[in-house]
């Protein structure tokens, strides 16, 4: 055992004056501790016996939800799906529960709330998604979700091994006024809920609004030891580094959420730092839905606390490799379940994993469906044309492609020094040549490209209204 397992994560917090050994743990944290103790053995239980026990739990749910959510109770009776409380149903009856979507939560407000709720679920409390693009969506969570979502937060350390006693700084959005250059913000511990159960070290933050020049500056001060951030500002600050010659020698892994996270985002940054990057998903509304392997850069399932489907057109099951949308089902939220709900989002499954862990695998999480490129044609793809001109155009130091018309993009760009003709010919001809279609590219030059709310940075964004169902797009 190294040191770090020994003097960090081995033991919790004593809550007992004098007691340091064996560490007695104080009772709200002892609740964290045991739903820890079984995810340590659940993580390498057999894909079967996980759906078996996640259907279990989703019947249950179900029976509440059909009993107690209007929204619910309407949907099933209208399926036909009926459930005697106590039995588990089975794969294919799960499958014939209607998808609902966004649109259904907005449209649905206060008839997907349940009027009561069992016992030792609350309170409850209300939570806004971040909305990047569209109107965020509102839920409600209760004390049973946040535990969930404390231990998977937990796990998320103990998977990728961190030392709790380093330095953790937290790029991202903060509220107004907080974490403002240059001083950012100091607190004494990580926070919850790591700090609930161990000792940790400091954490300091800075707000993602600022330019990544202060935040290369306020990092080589800071010196920390992880680094928490969105992939955009990651990207742009690991460049920023190698070419100012900013040096952060203790940093030991990176960190990121909320936007998609590419291959050549991870690349920039082994080349800058020689450290990996860890990456998490999740959504307001549902809480964890996959972490990244501890050995791999794919993901795992939180399939104790989500149960995640991956469906093709026809709402069949993905086979491995092929894409298909994301559709969840958190178990645990009693106050408003979300049954299979298309969140939005498209992943790639994928085969077992060679680390033996049991939780489903998915390679690639490709964003946002709500943010697919319309083709002229009719249709949408995926505006995946990767970062190409960032190393046969290096003067292009930051891009937006946004869809203003079905026959039009404008790319935005942030560069060094004016492209010359042929490196804009160049642009034109990569872009039309990824996505296969004979746009209409304008090129507009920024001073810089501003953040989403939340501070989210969205590499492509369509202006176009959906489409409508006469269109023939779903
Ligand atoms: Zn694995």
């Amino acid at each position: 055992m190294s040191e770090i397992e020994g003097g960090g994560f081995a033991l919790p917090r004593s809550a007992i004056q004098d007691v340091t050994w064996p560490a007695v743990p104080a009772a709200a944290a002892a609740g964290l501790l045991a739903l820890l103790q079984q995810l340590e053995h659940t993580q390498w239980w057999a894909p079967e016996r996980l759906l078996e026990q996640q259907l279990r739990q989703a019947s249950v749910l179900l029976s509440h939800a059909a009993k107690h959510v209007p929204f619910h109770r309407a949907r099933l009776d209208e399926a036909g799906i009926r459930i005697r409380p106590g039995r588990t149903l089975y794969p294919d009856e799960w499958a014939r529960i209607p998808i609902m979507t966004r649109d259904d939560i907005q449209a649905a407000g206060t008839a997907l709330h349940a009027d009561v709720l069992p016992a030792g679920h609350g309170p409850i409390h209300r939570q806004s998604s971040s909305g990047s693009t569209g109107k965020p969506i509102e839920s409600l969570g209760t004390r049973m979700t946040q535990l969930l979502w404390a231990a998977f937060s937990v796990r998320e350390h103990l998977w990728h091994r961190r030392d709790p006693r380093g330095v953790l700084a937290s790029i991202r959005g903060f509220a107004t006024g907080k974490g403002l250059y240059p001083a950012g913000l100091r607190l004494r511990s990580w926070g919850f809920p790591i700090a609930a159960l161990y000792h940790t070290g400091p954490a300091v933050g800075l707000s993602v609004m600022t330019s990544t020049e202060q935040q290369a500056q306020w990092l080589a001060r800071a010196d920390p030891d992880y680094l928490l951030t969105f992939p955009s500002a990651l990207r742009a600050l690991a460049r920023h580094c190698r070419e100012a010659g900013i040096a952060l020698p203790r940093l030991r892994q990176a960190r990121t959420l909320s936007e998609v996270l590419s291959p050549e985002t991870r690349a920039e940054v082994e080349a800058t730092w020689g450290i990996k990057v860890c990456d998490m998903y999740s959504a307001r509304e549902v809480g964890y839905m996959a972490l990244q392997c501890p050995d791999h850069d794919h993901y795992h399932v939180q399939a104790e606390g989500v149960l995640v489907e991956m469906l093709d057109e026809a709402g069949a099951p993905c086979p491995p490799g092929r894409a298909g949308r994301i559709v969840v089902t958190p178990l645990h939220n009693f106050a408003m379940p979300l049954l299979r709900y298309d969140i939005g989002d498209y992943a790639v499954p994928g085969r077992p994993c060679p680390c033996g862990r049991g939780l489903p695998v998915l390679t690639r999480i490709t964003g946002r469906v709500r943010n697919m490129l319309r083709l002229p044609g009719g249709g949408e793809a995926w505006p995946l044309i990767g970062e190409p001109w960032y190393t046969n155009i290096p003067a292009i130091r930051q891009y937006q492609m946004v869809q203003t018309a079905l026959q039009r993009l404008e790319l935005h760009l942030v560069v060094d020094r004016p492209l010359t003709a042929g490196e804009e010919a160049e642009l034109r001809r990569i872009v039309v040549d990824r996505i296969g279609h004979p746009f209409e590219i304008a090129l507009i030059y920024r001073d810089a490209i501003p953040r989403g709310p939340g501070g989210k940075f969205e590499d492509f964004k369509c202006e176009l209204p959906p489409p409508s169902p006469a269109e023939g797009s779903a």
